[in-house]
Parts: C-alpha cells; structure tokens; sequence
C-alpha cells in the first residue's frame, strides 16, 4: 500500500486488510484472477494507489457461475429451512455491525466520502437492510386460488402458487454506496434462495470484499455468494451474456443499462435495471423556506452529487427564485471540501480522474452555454478529485446542464410560475428516479406527488430511504424496484400447481 497522509489514522484491522493483494470469491475460496492479472484500487483524495486487486475476466465468470449453480442446485441453500436462512442473514448483518468502523473507512478510503456519512449513513443502511431482507425469508408465500375451469363442468380442483428462487443471479454494482448497493443487491437475492455472482465497480471493490469475508463466516455456504472483481466490459458484460445465468441485476448509467438488456437477451434472462437520474426538486413559495433551502442543498450535494436520485434540477416558484438561490449557493459555500478522512471534511472528491473529467466538462458546457456560476463552477485545487459545489442559473430546457445527468455537485436552478407550469418542466426528461416537493399546502403537495413521473416523491424531505419503501425508477431510469416486499417479485418466479380432487 503507498504510504498516505491518512494511513497513521486507520483502524489495525483495516491496515491489515490492505496489506495483502485482494482476491476473487469462488466456492467459498479466495483464488488469484486465471490470468493472474490485477488492477490497482485508488484512494480519489490522493490519486495514490491502495492496494492491488484480481482482475476478473470471462474464464473467472465462467467459474463462478458454475460454483453458483452448483450452490443453488445440490447445496444446503435452497434445502435449509427458510427460518435457518434468515438466521444465517441476521448474522451477517451482526457481524457487519460489528466490523462498522472497518467498512466506513474502506469506504471512505476507496470511495472518497466522508468517515461521518460512511458511518452515520452507509454502514448502518447496508446493516439494517440485510435484517429487513432476513425477516422476508420466514414470509415469502404463494396463494390459494378457487377456480371454475368452464370445459371441465362439476370437476374440483385445489389451486395453489408456490414462490421460488429464481436461480442464479448476477449482480453488478456502482462506485458511488459501493456497500449499500452490495446489500440492496444481495439482502432479497439472499432472502429468496437464490445463489450469486456479485461484480463490484472497479473504483471501489474494498467494502464487497471484505462483505464476502464475513458471509463466510456467518457461514452462508460456499458458492452461494462469489465475488469477481474486475472491469465492466470484461467481467460485467460476460455476466449479462452468460447463458447460464437466471437473472441479472444492474445499477449505473442508463447506457450501459441498456447494453446489459441487449446482452440479456441471448438467454432471456430477467432483467432489473436502477439506472440514472435527473430529479426535478420543486420549491414553491408557501414552503418553510429556510428548510426548503438547506434541503435541496443537501438533495444535490449529498455524497458529492454522486447520487442516481440527486436533486439536480432545482425549480423555484418565481417570487422567491433569488432567495432561495442565493440560500442554496451559501450553504454551497459553507461546505467543507477535503479528505474522506478528516472528520470536519463536509464533502469529499469525485470517485476518479474520469468523473472529475466529466463533471468538469460539463460544468464548462453550462457556462460557455450561456448559463452562470452563482457559485463554484470548477475544478478545487489540484491533486486529488475535488470540485466546487456549484448552483447554476440562467439555462434553458435545451442545455445539456439541464437534460443529462451530471453525477456530481451541480445543481441548475429554474424559475417557474404556478402549478401548471411545473408539472411539464419538471416531467420534461427522459428519467423518472426521484422528485422533491417543498409547501405546507399538503393537498397541492400530493397533487403535485400524483402527476410526477418518478418512483419516488419526496415532500418536504429528500433522500430518505428506508429498506421498507421500494425505490425505483420510471421511463429510462429503470425496470424493476429494489428494497422492500416488492423486490421480492424480482428474485422468484410464481408457479402454478393445480390437482384434481374431485
Ligand atoms: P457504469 O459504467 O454504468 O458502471 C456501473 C457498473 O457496470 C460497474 O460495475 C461497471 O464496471 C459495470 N459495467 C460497465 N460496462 C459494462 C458492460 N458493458 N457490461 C456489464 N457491466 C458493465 O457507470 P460508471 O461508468 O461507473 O459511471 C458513469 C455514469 O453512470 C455516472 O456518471 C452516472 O451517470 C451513472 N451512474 C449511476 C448510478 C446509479 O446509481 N443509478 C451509479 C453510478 C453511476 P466497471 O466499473 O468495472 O467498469
Ligand atoms: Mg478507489
């Protein structure tokens, strides 16, 4: 590991973990790439390496989707008693707790957010949403079902549904909650019996790996869940191809979303897509505006703009458009940018060179556009991947600013007239991930909530999640939704079985 300002800060246990090049999960046994190649794993504060990771290919999927099926058609998985399953789950999640301060540093340190919200935030969602999916295990039912079959007049039947895993599963996740993604993916693929191939970003494949460690020993059998590090058009691509793979689950762009439909196809796997966002966050004039105003700061500038659900188009009832713009852009001001790992740290760096790149890129756009920087608008210092926070005024619905996903801590801030107005501006976008609306009115508020096109309305609050309440998105932003008992629908398949008894 290269030697960093920070490393004398970190947990033993941590320190340890990165001393030792890290490996794939197959079968239960942590094996070297089969080309023996790795990559290297940056901290985005420093640029600076963390350690070396197995760079997985196709002949490592190949692997771990055969130890996967084998797992989910000869194991003890499927067989144990759904209440033995939920114990194993419930153990993780316990072991999760008490390895916090472990995950939130690797996050930190791989991701670059801050040590309070990896703390405060990741680490207890992941844990709580791994108990949720163990309570699921005990209650996923099918029904029974009178029915009259006309052509067999007198005959009787009994009907009933049976709810099955759907098999094996891939799973390929983002770098922005690199373990609360992990846990949105595994917790319900877990719950139902189903058996996993898990590929981490490759920004950020720490927090999996040490993830895998621990389902090991709260002793989820070998092969059900395998991890393969490695990069996207490699290791993710031959994932969504594999003929004999069940379903696969993604999130990250709505482009190479779309690439894993297409490779899907070949075997018609299922297919659950949480792709990307450009949130509208409506601010009308009879809101509390103070609260409104630090709200849709946190909405954009939450884990750096890194966020499917950001709150990035702020629309802002006329007669109040520069008060609560000129409130947004001195919270902005108020933030505090450095290292993941300084506990005052407020916001962190972009996840890689990339990102820092596009974020910039579009920031320029924007103003050689014609749009303004009330504040920010640039890169922050010079090593390490550190923007401003930036509010943007003066666009139009056509500027990229305003039609595409920027993925970081930029926010365009739109005047509109009344509630008319608003609906068409803010459904005018080809996602549909999330909404913020900001009144008392309560009854204009879910008015407004009804008309928008989006999988979750937030109102008077943003970012609020629970492993209770699904999240999802409509149009481009998605198929499928993760977290509570609807997530369920996607990891089974619902047989009919239907005898005649009379
Ligand atoms: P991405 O390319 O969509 O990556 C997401 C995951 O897909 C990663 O594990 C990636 O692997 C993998 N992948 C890449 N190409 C693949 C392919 N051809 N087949 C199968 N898997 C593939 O996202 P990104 O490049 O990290 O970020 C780009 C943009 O995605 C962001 O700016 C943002 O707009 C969006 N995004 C959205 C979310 C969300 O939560 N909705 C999260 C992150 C990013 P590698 O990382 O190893 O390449
Ligand atoms: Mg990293």
């Amino acid at each position: 590991m290269a030697t960093t300002s920070v490393q004398s800060q970190l947990n033993q246990q941590v320190l340890q973990f990165l001393s030792k090049p890290k490996k794939i999960l197959i079968d239960g046994k942590w094996v070297d790439a089969v080309s023996g190649k790795t990559f290297a794993t940056l901290d985005p504060s420093t640029e600076e390496p963390l350690v070396q990771v197995a760079e997985g290919d196709k002949q490592d999927v190949d692997l771990a989707v055969k130890a996967a099926r084998r797992a989910f058609e000869n194991g003890p998985w499927r067989t144990m008693t759904a209440s033995e399953r939920g114990r194993a789950i419930w153990k993780l999640a316990d072991l999760m707790e008490q390895h916090l301060e472990q995950f939130a540093e690797l996050e930190t340190l791989d991701n670059g957010k801050p040590i309070s919200v990896a703390r405060a935030a990741d680490v207890p969602l992941a844990v709580d949403l791994f108990r949720y999916m163990a309570g699921w295990t005990t209650k996923i039912e099918g029904a029974t079902i009178p029915i009259s079959v006309p052509y067999t007049p007198g005959a009787k039947y009994l009907s009933y549904t049976l709810r099955e895993p759907v098999g094996v599963v891939a799973q390929i996740i983002p770098w922005n909650f690199p373990l609360l993604m992990a846990a949105w993916k595994l917790g319900p693929a877990l719950a139902t019996g189903c058996t996993v191939v898990l590929k981490p970003a490759e920004q950020t494949p720490l927090s999996s790996l040490l993830l895998g460690e621990l389902a090991l020993e709260a002793g989820i059998p070998a092969g059900v869940l395998n991890i393969v590090t490695g990069f996207g058009e490699t290791a993710g691509a031959a994932l969504a191809a594999h003929p004999d793979v069940d379903k696969v689950a993604f999130t990250g762009s709505t482009e190479v979303g779309k690439l894993v439909l297409q490779a899907a196809a070949g075997n018609l796997k299922k297919v659950s897509l949480e792709l990307g966002g450009k949130s509208p966050n409506v601010v009308f004039s009879d809101a509390d505006i103070d609260t409104a105003v630090k709200g849709a700061a946190s909405a954009i500038f939450f884990n750096h703009g890194q966020c499917c659900c950001a709150g990035s188009r702020l629309y802002v009832e006329n007669n109040i458009f520069d008060q609560v713009v000129e409130g947004v852009s001195q919270q902005a001001k108020k933030i505090r940018v450095g290292a993941g790992m300084d506990p005052k740290t407020q916001m962190g760096p972009l996840v890689s060179h990339e990102q820092l790149q596009r974020v910039c890129g579009y920031m320029e756009s924007g103003l050689t556009e014609g749009a303004k920087a009330v504040t920010g608008g640039k890169r922050a210092g010079t090593k390490g991947y550190f923007v401003e926070p930036t509010v943007l005024v003066n666009t139009n619905p056509k500027m990229k600013v305003v039609q595409e996903e920027i993925f970081g801590p930029v926010v365009t801030a739109i005047p509109f007239k009344d509630a008319e107005d608003i609906v068409s501006s803010a459904n005018d976008t080809v996602y549909g991930l999330a909404a913020g609306i900001w009144t008392k009115d309560i009854s204009k508020a879910h008015q407004l909530a009804a008309q928008l096109k989006a999988g979750t309305v937030w109102i008077n609050c943003y970012n609020i999640f629970d492993a209770a309440l699904p999240f999802g998105g409509y149009k481009q932003s998605g198929w499928g939704r993760e977290m509570g008992k609807d997530v369920l629908e996607l990891y089974t398949e619902v047989k009919a079985v239907c005898t005649r008894i009379g």
